[in-house]
């Protein structure tokens, strides 16, 4: 199962459900999935798991001594295993570790973030403007999601040119890419390491946790990229989990004129090349069934 047809799974989901008030209360979600939600004070790590009764009905726990986004998080990832039918292996690593999480996992996060916020909702609500810290941090708090997940879909449902870095422990594990960056063919390596002269690397060089926006060369970014332009980063960096993020973004006029694919070489128009996608390929994604 790959990112497009969950995110497809979860819109076919979330269209037979009333989803006008789902930033205050899950529980059309909930019972959608003809679950219930418990909470219980759980260890320290481990955010909620689901049980399902002989008679089907599915018990949602999720541990009431995290935030409240956290535990709604933890509620549509839950659903998420319900509705795609996917087993949880929820105890090799933390949460919030992307780099070695089990692709059921992903899945299931890719799943709760379109839950979480409805692209319907978020695109009525997310202002036209130029992101910064408070946008962000506005539409983190609109729709009850952490930071880094307004930020993420900020950038993939944008319509100018706008790529969410994740990276981990100095190296790049994922970035999504708004459509308009992908059709330039704009890419970010995978298991890179953080670019020096990027806001990402000067935050986690300082050691503390804390937010910066300022212009860097658009070739830090960008794999084969054409020098001499810049583009904007606003970067967050997490000092007690080694994580950081970055949010880049620059203005159309800004974008280089030629097309490139992925690989950086120019798009010929032999209409035979198939759609770029952007997304970084997951794990098996090419394995044949
Ligand atoms: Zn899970």
């Amino acid at each position: 199962m790959d990112e497009a047809n969950v995110r497809q799974k979860a819109r076919a989901f979330i269209a037979k459900v009333d989803v006008s008030n789902i930033q205050e209360d899950l529980s059309p979600y909930v019972t959608a999935a003809n679950a219930k939600v418990k909470k219980d004070e759980l260890g320290e790590g481990e955010s909620g798991y689901t049980i399902t009764k002989p008679n089907g009905k599915h018990i949602i726990t999720v541990n009431s001594l995290e935030t409240n986004e956290r535990q709604r998080f933890t509620i549509c990832h839950e659903i998420a295993h319900i509705v795609l039918g996917l087993e949880s292996s929820h105890e090799e690593v933390p949460s919030w570790s992307y780099a070695k999480r089990h692709p059921n996992e992903i899945a299931c996060d890719t799943f709760a973030a379109e839950l979480l916020m409805p692209y319907q909702l978020w695109l009525s609500a997310v202002p036209r403007e130029e992101p910064s810290l408070e946008l962000l941090q506005h539409m983190a708090d609109l729709f009850g999601a952490s930071f880094p997940a307004a930020a993420s879909r900020f950038a993939s449902l944008s319509d100018m040119p706008c790529a969410f870095v994740t990276m981990e422990r100095g190296a790049v594990r994922y970035a999504a890419r708004s459509t308009s960056l992908r059709q330039v063919g704009a890419w970010i390596s995978p298991r890179s390491v953080i670019p020096t002269g990027s806001v990402a690397h000067r935050l986690r060089s300082s050691g503390t946790s804390t937010t910066e926006t300022r212009e860097v060369s658009q070739d830090l970014w960008f794999d084969n990229w054409e020098k001499g332009l810049d583009l904007w980063e606003l970067s967050r960096h997490y000092a007690r989990v080694d994580t950081t993020i970055s949010l880049l973004w620059f203005d159309s006029e800004d974008l280089p004129e030629v097309e490139v694919n992925r690989f950086g070489a120019r798009i010929e128009d032999d209409g035979g090349l198939p759609e770029l996608t952007g997304e970084l390929p997951w794990p098996g994604r090419n394995r044949r069934r």
